[in-house]
């Protein structure tokens, strides 16, 4: 079935088209304008993107909202992973923040929430995902995006062992990732 996703985020994008398939993840049209992310939960967040994108266009959207809990910073940044060394931080600033304000070691959660919203039957159902971690002592790997280059997660992975995120292939990412575990449990909804 095809589905709008309601980001601007391109890696979001690529990693949901690959996650879905064969469903197809449409683009956002560039017209929709999407809501601030002022919600205190993923799920206020992803609610309010894909609530305002299905009301936009009277199709099925998808929206997720994510980010990473450092359990030496009491589950922050959460939510405000995005802008957590400030408003327009780039993900280099960002992850530079984490491995500034958290010991390398100390444990870490990804947690992703995505919403579904079908304008037509009426529907809002949320499916919610988590890949727990630590953090390394540097960061290391080109691959994925915002803070996976500091993220050793504690799933097994193929070898050679004890790669962070960023040093995964997609397949192997999305295999453990908390928006791959959110995904699946959207496709088994939708079924294949
Ligand atoms: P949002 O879901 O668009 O609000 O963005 C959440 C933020 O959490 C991103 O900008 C990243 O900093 C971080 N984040 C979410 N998912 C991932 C991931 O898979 N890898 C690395 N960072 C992530």
């Amino acid at each position: 079935m095809k589905l709008v996703l309601a980001t601007r985020n391109d890696h979001k994008a690529q990693e949901f088209s690959a996650l879905l398939a064969p469903h197809e993840v449409v683009p956002l049209p560039g017209a929709v304008e999407l809501p601030p992310e002022t919600g205190t939960t993923f799920a206020e967040n992803a609610l309010g993107k894909a609530r305002a994108a299905a009301a936009a266009l009277g199709v099925v959207t998808i929206a997720d909202d994510s980010g990473i809990e450092s359990a030496a910073l009491g589950g922050r940044p959460g939510v405000y992973s995005a802008r957590f060394a400030g408003e327009d931080a780039s993900d280099e600033e960002n992850l530079a923040k984490l491995l500034r304000k958290a010991p390398a070691g100390s444990a870490l959660a990804y947690v992703c929430v995505i919403a579904l919203v079908d304008p037509i039957a009426g529907t809002e159902l949320l499916f919610e995902g988590r890949c727990t971690g630590t953090l390394a002592a540097a960061p290391r790997g080109d691959g994925g995006f915002g803070y996976d280059p500091a993220f050793l997660p504690d799933d097994e992975i193929p070898p050679p062992a004890g790669r962070t995120m960023a040093e995964l292939s997609p397949a192997e990412k999305g295999a453990i990732s908390h928006r791959g575990r959110a995904a699946a449990l959207l496709a088994e909804h939708l079924g294949r």
